[in-house]
């Protein structure tokens, strides 16, 4: 944590994402990861860091309202600038736009979503004029050609990725000598400076291909599974609501809400899954904002806080205790109500249900209860 004595240089982020996005068809920035465009993930972690002061993200004119609206999700100081037709107007777009006090500058690709906070503090702890963060290479490196390839010696070959560190005066200058580059970093190296390495991540991709998104589902970030389990009792005169789907029956559930017990013990599934506390936190037994309440509504609003809380819902497997009436009839409606409130696709919804057997009060039907498990998974690097 920087003390006021050794307080940082003023230090910006600026996030280019003016690229046309050729391989997908639209801006890369704005395609959708997790519920977000990628420039949302991408200056996440500098929005979240005290030793960056602000934000600049450098957009097309196309997505300047929607980068205006991510800025302001990101809760940090920050603008949003019209890139240029190529990377360097873009870069010198984001310049133009700093406050006078900034004099030092991260540079880093919207398309590169899953970069670490651990990744940021090594690129900020570094000393020097220009800092990058590179890889080593492990593979065999070959130049193809029809006319006879090459070997490529890769005895101290990198790959250089994002954020770039730069002094603010220097990033001005190389720009404005070479204003067709394509990389910070190599203008630096052009200029004769002395470049600093850090250690990049494999996992700091950046997004090309979509087949680039479906890697990093699988790379970024952890898994967690929650469990959660409710009971209600059973009485004439009440609706039976079961996985948001109401069923006919001549009993219903006793409940402050809808008495919707599958959809509670998913609930609590979600927020143990991420640490949260239990729905009874949420949603106070009793409190008027809740009576009657649809707990489909209720369960939509627990995945937004699992959300906050940098986890993602991928799947849920319910199991339904009820003596009567029957489930099955109902089970693709319920997967598609509770799917559609997880934002997943029924198939990664299962609702099971079975009967007591005629044991104990659930089997006599005065009763119904659900228990439910929830995969979570890391939304981004954390
Ligand atoms: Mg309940």
């Amino acid at each position: 944590m920087a003390t006021a004595s050794k307080r940082s240089p003023e230090t910006a982020a600026l996030i280019v994402g003016a690229g046309s996005g050729e391989r997908f068809g639209r801006a890369k920035a704005f395609v959708s990861w997790r519920g977000e465009p990628l420039i949302y993930w991408a200056a996440r972690p500098f929005a979240r860091s005290d030793a960056v002061d602000r934000l600049v993200l450098v957009v097309r004119e196309a997505d300047f309202a929607a980068a205006e609206a991510v800025v302001q999700r990101l809760g940090k100081p920050g603008s949003v600038v019209l890139g240029g037709a190529t990377r360097s107007a873009s870069v010198r777009a984001g310049l133009a736009a700093l406050p006078a006090g900034v004099r030092r500058v991260l540079v880093h690709d919207a398309a590169r979503p899953n970069v670490s906070a651990r990744l940021l503090e090594r690129v900020l702890a570094a000393d020097g004029p220009c800092v990058l963060p590179a890889v080593q290479v492990h593979d065999a490196l070959h130049r193809a050609q029809a006319a006879g390839s090459a070997v490529v010696d890769r005895e101290g070959v990198v790959r250089v990725q994002t954020p770039q560190m730069l002094e603010r005066e220097l990033l001005s200058s190389l720009h404005d000598r070479d204003p067709e580059a394509a990389d910070d970093g190599a203008l630096a190296i052009a200029a004769g400076i002395a470049v600093q390495y850090v250690a990049g991540e494999e996992e700091n991709l950046k997004v090309t291909t979509p087949q680039d998104l479906a890697w990093l589902d699988r790379v970024a970030g952890g898994v967690r599974v929650g469990q959660g389990f409710d009971v209600h009792r059973l009485e004439a005169g009440r609706r039976l609501v079961v996985c948001g789907v109401e069923i006919s029956s001549d009993r219903g559930a006793v409940g402050h809400s809808d008495a919707d017990a599958a959809c509670h013990a998913l609930m609590d599934a979600i927020l143990g899954a991420a640490g949260l506390p239990d729905i009874g936190y949420y949603f106070p037994p009793g409190d008027p904002r809740f009576a009657g309440a649809d707990s489909i509504g209720l369960l939509e609003k627990v995945v937004r806080y699992a959300r906050e809380a940098g986890w993602a819902v991928s799947h849920a497997d319910l199991t339904v205790l009820l003596e009567a009436p029957k489930i099955g009839p109902h089970r693709s409606a319920m997967r598609a109500r509770i799917s559609g409130a997880l934002g997943l696709a029924p198939e990664d919804v299962s609702v099971k249900a079975t009967t007591a057997e005629g044991l104990g009060p659930i089997g006599a039907g005065d009763g119904i209860a659900a228990w439910a498990v929830a995969t979570l998974r890391t939304e981004v690097a954390r």
